[in-house]
């Protein structure tokens, strides 16, 4: 161990815990383990894999509570946020500790015999995960590494770590050692350690778009596999014949839950011209409200940004003379409060149009008709998500189908579900998590020929 690690507590700034801090070592010492672990890991019969994992949701249940404490605090996140996130992460596990038996492969009619297809597991996975939603991004990875058979070593960011560190001790407890290997330290080192290890057959990351670059070009030297789940900047589209009211209700949600800080963040929002003052006005209204405070208060609705630097890299979109329409509220110090800001007009061409800011800071543009929504949309070098707001069913499709996104909504704002994949397109990264398609980014497909 190289020293310890001071995890703070953004609402209050002050160190919530010490815990160990990992260097290159550890996590060596962590995939030496993973290897270990593997051949039995894989070997067990898919029913008996399938009920360890239901095992693990079943401890998970019990500390949901504890988690969610944890999460809160560490994270800044409202309490009752935490609470959804803890139980997306055990749906999650629930949800894949019942692939183990339906990992299916192919049968293929070939001339001289018979093809089969078998979904093999990689052997040790490597996942790193940011500090927005830990334990539930953490989860979308293990679920479906763990179910396929593979052993994995998760790096949590260094500023979120507490949760990792406990589902850590639940699953050696639950599925033994080896399985889960938790590790603690900074990307730099633990992070890029295992993207070059030898032993480590593919890296899952959630992230930044910069530090995805770095990595999918590591990995090429190991011709390891990679999916990346990176950056966002994600449209909110609003037309002239939607319930504009309900709309404007939900925005704020779209862009401040967690924040700002969260990859999904709808926070371009593109209103046709001729239901704006409309919009603005039930937005503001709303904005307004927004229950800014402590995360453990069951009333709060959004919390502190997660440090120092992220409140000064949010402040920097908004600098003095910026185009402000209204803001929230937030509290004074001591913590990292920010409060939900709304800019228009904005130029396209704007730092806030066109950079994911993390914050709670939004920005709402002004639109003609459909051709110029979908090209101001797609006017980006990310492709994440987004939601479009229309009563007209063809134009809700031809617009759904016209934006460069990997996650779409009609007339809502919801992102993610356990069961449907999620990922993005252009620079928002690439391989799919959730759903029955995450399977396939952690597991190769084997052809084997059988003369007859
Ligand atoms: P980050 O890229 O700074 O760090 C993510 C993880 O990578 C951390 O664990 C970090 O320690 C590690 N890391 C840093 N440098 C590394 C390196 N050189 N090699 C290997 N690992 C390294 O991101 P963040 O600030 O923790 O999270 C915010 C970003 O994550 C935002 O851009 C956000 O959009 C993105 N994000 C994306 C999704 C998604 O599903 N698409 C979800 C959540 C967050």
């Amino acid at each position: 161990m190289t020293g310890t690690l001071a995890v703070i507590e953004p609402a209050t700034e002050a160190v919530l815990e010490e815990i160990p801090r990992a260097g290159a070592a550890e996590v060596d010492a962590a995939v030496a383990a993973a290897r270990a672990a593997y051949p039995g890991w894989r070997a067990l019969a898919p029913g008996d894999r399938a009920e360890k994992l239901r095992a693990l949701v079943a401890a998970m249940e019990a500390a949901h509570e504890e988690l969610s404490v944890l999460e809160s605090r560490n994270a800044g996140k409202p309490i009752s946020s935490a609470r959804g996130e803890i139980g997306m992460a055990i749906a999650t596990i629930r949800y894949y500790a019942g692939a183990p038996e339906r990992l299916l492969g192919d049968t293929i009619p070939v001339a001289g015999g018979q093809a089969f297809t078998f979904r093999e597991p990689m052997g040790v996975v490597g996942l790193i995960t940011p500090w927005n939603f830990p334990l539930a991004i953490a989860c979308w990875k293990m679920g479906p590494a763990l179910a396929a058979g593979n052993t994995v070593v998760l790096k949590p960011a260094e500023l979120t770590p507490l949760t990792a560190v406990r589902f850590g001790a639940l699953a050696d407890e639950v599925l033994g050692g080896g399985i889960v290997n938790v590790v603690v330290g900074p990307g730099r080192v633990c992070g890029q350690r295992l993207v070059e290890h030898a032993d480590v057959a593919k890296i899952a990351f959630t992230g930044s778009t910069e530090v995805g670059r770095s990595i999918a070009a590591a990995a090429a030297q190991t011709i390891k596999r990679v999916t990346l789940e990176l950056g966002g900047k994600s449209p909110n589209i609003v037309f002239e014949d939607a319930d504009v009211e309900l709309a404007a209700a939900s925005a704020p949600w779209a862009v401040f839950d967690n924040a700002g800080q969260d990859c999904c963040a709808r926070s371009r929002i593109f209103v046709q011209e001729r239901v704006l003052d409309a919009f603005m006005s039930r937005l503001e209204t709303e904005v307004k409200a927004i229950r800014v405070g402590q995360p453990l208060d069951e009333q709060t609705e959004m919390g502190p940004l997660i440090s120092a630097d992220q409140l000064s890299t949010v402040s920097s979109f908004v600098p003095d003379g910026a185009p402000v329409a209204f803001r929230g509220s937030a509290p004074d110090g001591p913590g990292y409060w920010f409060p939900p800001t709304v800019l228009c007009p904005v130029a396209p061409d704007d730092r806030a149009v066109r950079e994911e800011i993390f914050g709670p800071v939004a920005a709402v543009i002004p639109f003609k008709d459909e051709d110029e929504a979908i090209r101001l949309a797609n006017d980006t070098i990310y492709g994440l998500s987004g939601s479009i707001w229309t009563r007209d069913g063809g134009r809700a499709l031809r617009v759904a189908r016209a934006v460069e996104a990997g996650n779409l909504s009609l007339n809502s704002n919801s992102s993610v579900r356990v069961t449907t994949p999620f990922g993005g397109f252009k620079q928002s990264g690439y391989g799919r998590e959730l759903g029955p398609h995450a399977l396939d980014a952690y597991t190769e497909v084997k052809t084997v020929f059988y003369a007859t």
